[in-house]
């Protein structure tokens, strides 16, 4: 890649979570410590909880600067796409990704990819994009160029991406690129921390709101919701990121296998999906909410209103009500 000209640029998806954030930091600060010039360009803002990731590689939020951004992007011969594999999920900058004239790279860990880039690194069994950025950097040679930068934010999008290693943690390679990434005295605690110990108490409490008053749980369907609006976001000062994890918060509840989290938008519905099990949470949301994502973590969206958006998923879960009663066998 030497003879490319001018800077890599390094793309997560929008909205970005801990491993889109952690693997474009963690393969940028290598590209970086190898003498390239490379620019992160996020479509949008990422949550404060990830903003100690910062300062070894600039991360340009496309959305608030979008004069530095194109100008990075038309100057651009190589664009690495991270964490995402269609090209909607660039969202803000899909006309950019698309019309971008270098070579453009995926990474990606996500099932069924949509073909849009030049080269595809597409890894599903991988519980990370940040698990296969490691993999890809050691397989390049470069591992000499990975450092304590790198390797924090590698295990970050690890951690994330994994529940705090709970979920997507059976391939047994896994253990191997922790065990590599300890060996740059990472202090995992202190990590963890930094990400889950660092929110306000208006998301605490919007979190109590959300369980307290809005979770729904329809034990004949072994599912269970949580929808927010607008107005209850704001009562909580909502900022990106809060809502982060409310997903997952019902699936501890005895016998739920299929959780969702509807957030009103300005002009859409954001739902997220988990499950446990068989139960295709990826399955559900690309039949009923234009979206996708990995078996018991997915994700769409919904142009109706809330509340019809809410009582569309409840009207659909009796034709999944055999999957969901089945969801724990194999
Ligand atoms: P989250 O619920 O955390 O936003 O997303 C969980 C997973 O669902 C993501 O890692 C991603 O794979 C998938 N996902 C979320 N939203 C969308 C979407 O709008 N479209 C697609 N295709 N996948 C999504
Ligand atoms: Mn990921």
């Amino acid at each position: 890649m030497a003879e490319q000209p001018g800077p890599v640029v390094v793309v997560p998806h929008s909205n970005p979570d801990g491993d889109a954030i952690g693997s474009a930091y963690g393969l940028a600060v290598v590209l970086r410590n190898s003498g390239r010039e490379v620019k992160i360009v996020s479509p949008n803002d990422y949550p404060s909880f990830l903003g100690w990731l910062n300062g070894e590689v600039e991360i340009i939020n496309y959305l608030k600067k979008r004069g530095a951004a194109e100008a990075v992007l038309r100057r651009s011969s190589v664009m690495f796409c991270v964490d995402f594999n269609e090209i909607k999920r660039a969202d803000e900058m899909e006309k950019e990704v698309a019309s971008f004239r270098g070579v453009k790279i995926l990474i990606d860990h996500h099932p069924e990819p949509t073909p849009f880039c030049d080269l595809m690194v597409s890894e599903p069994t991988y519980s990370s994009s940040a698990e296969l950025v490691f993999d890809l950097v050691v397989a390049l040679g470069w591992r000499k160029y990975l450092d304590h930068s790198a390797a924090e934010a590698l295990y970050t999008g690890i951690m994330t991406d994994t529940g705090s290693f709970s979920y997507s943690t059976n391939r047994p390679g896994l253990y191997r690129v922790l065990s590599e990434l300890m060996t740059f005295r990472l202090d995992t605690a202190a990590i963890h921390a930094r990400v889950y110990d660092n929110f306000s108490a208006d998301r605490m409490r919007l979190m109590g709101h959300a369980i307290l008053h809005k979770m729904v749980v329809l034990p004949e369907y072994r599912t269970a919701f949580i929808s927010l609006t607008r107005q209850e976001l704001k009562m909580f000062n909502f900022v990106p990121g809060d809502t982060e994890g409310f997903v997952n918060i019902p699936l501890s509840v005895n016998n739920i296998v299929f959780t969702a989290l509807f957030i009103e938008k300005e002009n859409l519905v954001k739902a997220s999906f988990r499950s446990r099990g068989s139960f295709p949470a990826n399955g559900f949301a690309a039949a009923h909410f234009s979206g996708g994502g990995h078996l018991n973590a997915a994700g769409g969206e919904d142009k109706a209103p809330l509340e019809e958006v809410i009582s569309k998923f409840t009207q659909l879960l009796p034709a999944y009500l055999h999957l969901l009663e089945n969801a724990d066998n194999e």
